[in-house]
C-alpha cells in the first residue's frame, strides 16, 4: 500500500522509516499531485501554525480536506492532531476540521515542554506504549462519534473517528511499530490492500 507523509515541515522522515519497516511504499507529499492515488496519509508533528500556513500557500489545504472527508485514512501526530481538529482553543489559523475534537495546544504546561510516559492503549494490547510528548496538545472535548483510545493524566491523547486517527505524542520517535501498524490496518480496511 502507498502511504503519503505530509512533508511541509516537521518530523516526516521518522514516519517514513516506520512505514517502510512495515512494508508500505511511502511518498513525501509537498504538492497537490502527490496526494493522488494514496491509500493513506500521515500528518506529522512540527509546528501546526506553520503547517497550516504552508498547506494554504501550496493549495493543498482544500484538496486534502476533501480527500479526508471522502474517506482517505489519515493519522495526525502532535501538530498533526491539531490540524485535524475542528476547533483549537485560542487564536489559531484554519484547521482541516475533519475530527470532532477540540484541542488545546502546548497543553501540558511550559515547565514540562517534553516528557515521556508509559500510556495504556488497550487497542494495541497489554504492553503500554512508551509515549514521547513534545509541547504536546491534548483533546479537551471529543464528540460522541470519537473513540478515545488512550488518556494521560486524565486527558485524551489518542483518538479515532472513522478514517481519522490522532495522537498527541510521537510514536515515530520510538521503535514501537504498533500504532503505525494499527493505522495500516485502518488503511487496509478501506482499500482492501
Ligand atoms: N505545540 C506544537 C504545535 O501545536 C506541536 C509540537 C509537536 O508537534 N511536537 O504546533
Amino acid at each position: 500500500m502507498r502511504i503519503g507523509v505530509l512533508a511541509m515541515q516537521g518530523a516526516f522522515r521518522e514516519h517514513r522509516i516506520m512505514l517502510e519497516r512495515l512494508g508500505a511504499e511511502v511518498r513525501e507529499v509537498r504538492r497537490r499531485e502527490e496526494l493522488e492515488h494514496l491509500h493513506g496519509l500521515i500528518i506529522p508533528g512540527g509546528e501546526s501554525k506553520t503547517i497550516s500556513q504552508l498547506l494554504r500557500k501550496t493549495d493543498l489545504f482544500d484538496v486534502l480536506r476533501e480527500e479526508i472527508q471522502g474517506g482517505l485514512p489519515v493519522f495526525g501526530t502532535c501538530a498533526g492532531m491539531v490540524l485535524l481538529a475542528k476547533e483549537v482553543v485560542g487564536d489559531f489559523p484554519p484547521t482541516l476540521g475533519v475530527m470532532d475534537i477540540v484541542v488545546r495546544r502546548n497543553a501540558f504546561g511550559r515547565q514540562v515542554e517534553s516528557f515521556e510516559a508509559d500510556v495504556e492503549v488497550p487497542a494495541l494490547g497489554p504492553e503500554p506504549v512508551h509515549a514521547v510528548f513534545i509541547r504536546a496538545p491534548y483533546i479537551e472535548r471529543a464528540g460522541t462519534g470519537v473513540e478515545v483510545l488512550a488518556t494521560y493524566a486524565g486527558r485524551p491523547v489518542l483518538a479515532r473517528q472513522g478514517n481519522c486517527l490522532a495522537s498527541a505524542f510521537h510514536p515515530e520517535l520510538t521503535t514501537d511499530l504498533r500504532l503505525h501498524k494499527y493505522f495500516l490496518a485502518m488503511v487496509s480496511e478501506r482499500s482492501g490492500k
